[in-house]
């Protein structure tokens, strides 16, 4: 442990410890940081030099770095949260949707019953005086009244469609860059979100335009009648506390949605023979992801994208990198692309 904060961003070099850094700025401002760009030897490929990064420990991620390196891509898997960790935090100087809050169900009252199951729990989830044992029912109480509001309301997948189209979301530069660079090294990605797989894989069709063999999406998933109706839901419903918890075995090919005939190279096994994981997170929670997996070594990336002056210590010391004010993706192409330069293993 180096106990030092390496810090750095494209603006000129100067080596600073953050609690030397006079003040935090307010959270609407940019934070940025300076750091000496040798300390770990990183700097060629700059993965920490796209945008601002904090590095708590360097020496132990130049360490899980060598140990990636080694074992080369075979044995790599990524882990992405979607919403804020995919997708962007600020669109256009507004607060981007999530894959939940973008749904119109086309009929108006049931979309403002959902808005008020929102206005009720949101607030508890993030409550600080609420027990884990007790936020993990409300979450499931919350998911289910949301889900039945849903079928009852008569969603469509044409209400989904539409949906996509209207919302404000928007993927993080370089996240196409990404997956087609991990696609090239056959690394599969499992996208891990509390929210709708068949919202988060309309908004990677309407979005990116393409389809990508290696990605599958692990989320709650509808199952629609003849007529496109919504009718039910498959299998146990994934709620914001318990996205880690059987999410390997949810995994389904997104090449069933988007068409793709020559169809998802990994399977759940070959998966779980992957023990090195690029994990990406917007919340520390995020770091359970990779929970089911006995990984050898993982390398967690977060974004912190709001909030930074109170945020900042806790995300340093959870992440290994941690990318500040809604940064783009650039930063994790670099480093894969430092990782295994050469792809077509
Ligand atoms: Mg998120």
């Amino acid at each position: 442990m180096s106990g030092r904060v390496l810090c750095i961003s494209t603006i000129p070099f100067r080596f600073h410890s953050i609690s030397k850094l006079p003040s935090y700025p307010s959270s609407n401002s940019r934070l940025w940081f300076c750091g000496n760009p040798n300390v770990i030897g990183m700097e060629e490929q700059g993965f920490l030099q796209a945008s601002e990064a904090v590095v708590a420990d360097t020496d132990l991620l130049k360490k899980k770095l060598e140990a990636m390196r080694l074992s080369g891509p075979q044995k790599l898997q990524v882990i992405a949260d979607f919403d804020a960790t995919l997708t962007r935090y600020w669109i256009d100087g507004r607060r981007g949707q999530s894959s939940h809050g973008l749904l119109k169900q086309g009929n108006p009252d049931y979309d403002d019953k959902r808005e008020e199951l929102y206005k009720y729990y949101h607030p508890l989830e993030y409550s600080p005086t609420i027990s884990i044992e007790e936020k993990t029912k409300l979450m499931e109480e919350w998911w289910g009244k949301s889900h039945s509001l849903l079928i009852e309301g008569g969603l469509t997948f044409d209400a989904i469609k539409q949906s996509v189209a209207d919302a404000t979301i928007a993927f993080r530069e370089g996240v196409v860059e990404l997956f087609e660079l991990l696609e090239e090294r056959n690394v599969p990605v499992l996208i891990f979100s509390a929210g709708l797989a068949d919202i988060i894989e309309e908004v990677l069709r309407q979005k990116l335009h393409r389809s990508f063999k290696n990605i599958r999406i692990v989320s709650n998933r509808m199952v629609f009648d003849d007529n496109g109706c919504l009718v039910s839901f498959k299998g146990k419903t994934i709620h914001s506390l318990n996205k880690n918890e059987h999410a390997l075995d949810m995994a389904a090919p997104l090449h069933d949605q988007l068409g793709d005939v020559n169809g998802a190279t990994n399977d759940s096994a070959s998966v779980r023979k992957r023990t090195n994981v690029l994990l990406l997170g917007d919340h520390i929670g995020d770091l359970g992801m990779s929970d089911g997996l006995n990984y050898d070594t993982r390398i967690s990336v977060g974004f912190l994208n709001d909030n930074i002056e109170n945020s900042l210590d806790s995300y340093r010391n959870a992440f290994d990198i941690v990318y500040l004010n809604d940064a783009s993706m650039l930063g994790v192409v670099k480093l894969v692309h430092q990782l295994f330069p050469v792809g077509g293993i």
